[in-house]
């Protein structure tokens, strides 16, 4: 594998642990709070912890237009849960009205899906993705996608723990965009982190 930078959006929440688990891969990884910060990287992570904060401080910071730019030029971008809000086209039961900010990802994600029943739980998810060993998720106050336009790839769904007839969609992939609604860099196992850098690649190789 050809060696790769990626930028972890430092602006608020778990962007520290995803760095920590990208240096366990011994991958470039840093830490992005400036627009010009975007200009040398591969592919960009949108960490976890609060939509609404973070899209504040990347409305103070100026942030919002070239992460658009960014990841409407197709550039491999990853969102795990707040990230994952930011990304989606669309969103229900967010405070700053029916349209994410940042886009690009042809999905509904509900801000707070869980929350009316349980703050943060733990499942083990299949994802066949990423080989036969179920993945151990952590969700905290977490999203779900609850929609879905033709061209995003499902990768793994989890039973709602207040009603476990209802499933719903935890992670999808749509050509350089992957989400997650739960949180892989407060687990150990890295399996996520690795097929992202497989993502990538694709696309540093696709790119010259
Ligand atoms: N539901 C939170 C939000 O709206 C996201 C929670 C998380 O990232 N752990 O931003």
């Amino acid at each position: 594998m050809s060696q790769v930078r990626l930028g972890i959006l430092a602006l608020q929440g778990a962007f520290r642990e995803h760095i920590a688990m990208l240096k366990r891969l011994n991958v470039d990884a840093v830490e992005v709070r400036l627009a010009a910060e975007l200009d040398d990287l591969d592919g960009l992570i949108i960490p976890g912890g609060e939509s609404t904060s973070m899209g504040l401080v990347a409305e103070r910071w100026g942030l919002v237009e070239p992460l658009r730019q960014w990841v409407h030029g197709g550039k491999p971008t990853w969102g795990t849960c707040a990230g994952m809000i930011l990304l989606a086209e669309h969103a229900t039961g967010q405070k700053l009205g029916g349209q994410a900010l940042i886009g690009g990802l042809d999905v509904t994600v509900n801000r707070n899906y869980f929350g009316r029943q349980v703050d943060s739980f733990e499942a083990d998810l299949d994802v066949p993705t990423l080989g036969d060993t179920p993945f151990h998720a952590v969700f905290i106050r977490a999203p779900a996608i609850t929609a879905v336009a033709e061209d995003v790839v499902p990768l793994a769904t989890v039973a709602s723990p207040g009603d476990e007839t209802e499933s719903v969609i935890a992670a999808v992939r749509n050509g350089p965009i992957l989400a997650t609604a739960f949180h892989p860099e407060l687990t150990d196992d890295l399996r996520w982190h690795r097929y992202f850098i497989q993502i990538v690649n694709e696309f540093k190789s696709c790119s010259g």
